[in-house]
């Protein structure tokens, strides 16, 4: 059924694949439909050459290695002789903290067994092994529209302003399943280490930002919203956070220490201030409390992108224009502008007719092309066909009865 299904789509929509720069240099890998083995260091000289062997083998999943070789097919690592590679952002809803996650994601972990639901830890919290798994990762609207605000935030926050990458080096793309990849072409970073793209990690995610070297510590210069940097963007963090903090919330984190006016009169003179008023730094005056304000700044403005991604100078992709084989949802290469608008249930929905009867043993609700379905539990329905094969796809469902 997926294979077939597969293969009508590639036959009518093959010319959508888009291939990456210098395909000729690039290392390819499937994943097949029989068997579920990765077939790797595949290279081609043409897009024709990559179009026919998809239609020709109907693979699964589809990916390109981040990195150029000079002998991509080689079978040995070593031998492939490494010429550089793009810089690559992995933004998955997976690691972004959304509250419907509670509803409807879950984990499980394969050391000691335990499970829990919402979202996937780092480490497990009962025996600490980091072999957590996902068990349940929903298509949910909200999480794909956080993975896009963080997306959004990654270029026009990060790359753009601080980097200096312009928008012509950046190319977007759906990953097909629940995040954003960004990439950067450019000669500037092609030869960098992992060392080199770990610090650039590191300045995304805040990592090793101090405190007092951002001035945040009693007596020292107010950062403004204009300045350069982590400075402007913590004076901003601290801004919207200050902009929205309810009285009470204010009262635990600075209250003992603001005397005076009061906690309102405190808070619109430090807005003032972050907004480039040159009046003294009205910080609370202990620095657990300046620590405290500068963690809620940092959470504002950091960016949740996964570091395995980014420091990997080999790393394989998903293709653009191909079918992602645990959703049934299309790769999407994005301009910035499209990125705003777009809702991948509805844009990424690749079999946009049909329908299918199944059994849904059982599924969270899911929105898909501006209709809702489920949940279901232990079901007979007739679904759109997108709707089906993701469920399929997922093993939450099998096909019955007459289907041809
Ligand atoms: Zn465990
Ligand atoms: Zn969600």
């Amino acid at each position: 059924m997926v294979k077939k299904l597969f293969k009508d789509f590639y036959a009518k929509n093959a010319w959508k694949i888009r291939p990456p720069t210098s395909i000729e240099k690039r290392e390819f890998a499937f994943i097949l439909i029989e068997g579920g083995e990765m077939v790797r260091h595949k290279g081609f000289s043409s897009l024709n050459g990559l179009i026919d062997y998809i239609k020709s083998e109907i693979p699964l999943h589809v990916y390109y290695s981040s990195a150029y070789y000079a002998n991509p097919a080689a079978k040995e690592m070593e031998l492939k002789e490494w010429l550089g590679a793009d810089l690559v952002f992995d933004i998955d809803a997976d690691h972004i903290p959304t509250r419907c996650k509670e509803e409807h994601d879950a984990w499980r972990c394969n050391n000691c067994g335990a499970q829990d639901r919402g979202l996937l830890p780092a480490s497990c919290p009962r025996c600490g092994s980091k072999h957590v798994t996902a068990s349940s990762s929903w298509l949910c609207y909200q999480c794909l529209e956080a993975a896009k605000d963080e997306a959004i935030k990654l270029i026009e926050d990060f790359l753009i302003p601080d980097f200096g990458f312009s928008t012509s080096e950046i190319s977007i793309s759906f990953s097909g399943r629940r995040g954003y990849h960004i990439h950067i072409e450019s000669p500037k970073i092609l030869s960098l280490d992992p060392y080199a793209r770990r610090e650039i990690v590191d300045y995304i995610k805040a990592t090793e930002l101090i405190p007092d070297a951002q001035g945040f510590e009693p007596g020292l210069k107010v950062p403004t919203i204009g300045d350069y940097g982590w400075r402007g963007k913590l004076a901003k963090g601290l801004y919207l956070y200050l902009s929205q903090a309810s009285v009470s919330e204010l009262s635990d984190v600075a209250g003992p220490d603001i005397t005076g006016g009061g906690l309102e009169t405190w808070r619109n003179n430090l807005l003032k201030n972050l907004e480039g008023g040159s009046g003294p730094w009205l910080l609370p005056s202990s620095s657990e409390a300046a620590k405290k304000l500068f963690e809620r700044a940092v959470a504002y403005q950091r960016c949740n992108i996964d570091e395995r991604v980014t420091t990997d100078v080999k790393r394989l992709i998903r293709l653009p224009g191909s079918l992602h084989g645990g959703t049934g949802l299309q790769v999407l290469s994005l301009s910035l502008n499209d990125l705003e608008r777009f809702n991948p249930l509805k844009s990424a929905v690749a079999f946009r007719t049909g329908h299918l009867k199944c059994f849904v043993k059982h599924a969270p609700q899911i929105a898909m092309m501006d209709q809702t379905f489920g949940p279901y539990h232990e079901a007979r329905v007739e679904l759109p066909l997108a709707v089906a094969l993701y469920l399929l796809l997922q093993g939450l469902a099998e096909a019955v009865g007459d289907n041809s």
